[in-house]
């Protein structure tokens, strides 16, 4: 590892112990998305109940920032409401592990760091649309995931 700061003790914890790592047989969302560039790629499993994010999981492979982000997502987001999901912001997430400062300094890393809330959001932009046939509910989220980075 570099001494980039980038690298984090906690990131690279993050990155050889991944949080819920694995798949979810027949999920409510899955959602797949990749960074072709960096070589990240990650299958985002979701199951909910009533409105409630009940279970979470991932699976797939990517480069500590990407694994490291992902399982703070899926951290995060357990056990929530769709409705206060599907308002997270990027620098929720980024902030949780120091990581604000991508933002401005390295657009391929930021790419790494947001493709887990990315896939999220077209995942429960799909659930809403697709299974609840509710547009309004799924209001701008699709824009906002596209616009991501
Ligand atoms: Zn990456």
């Amino acid at each position: 590892m570099s001494a980039d700061p980038i690298y984090t003790e906690m990131i690279i914890e993050y990155s050889r112990n991944p949080s819920n790592f694995g798949k979810i047989e027949n999920p409510h969302i899955h959602r797949h998305d990749s960074n072709p560039l960096c070589g990240d790629s990650i299958d985002l499993y979701v199951n909910v109940d009533g409105n409630k994010i009940t279970e979470v999981k991932f699976d797939g492979k990517g480069c500590a920032i990407c694994m490291a982000c992902t399982s703070v997502l899926t951290e995060m987001i357990k056990g929530k409401n769709l409705e206060e999901v599907k308002n997270f912001k990027k620098d929720d997430l980024l902030s949780e592990l120091g990581l604000e400062h991508l933002i401005k300094t390295s657009p391929v890393r930021i790419k790494c760091a947001l493709l887990s809330l990315k896939a999220l959001k077209y995942g429960i932009y799909s659930y809403f649309v697709d299974k609840m046939n509710d547009t309004e509910a799924a209001g701008n989220l699709k824009e906002e995931a596209a616009s991501l980075y």
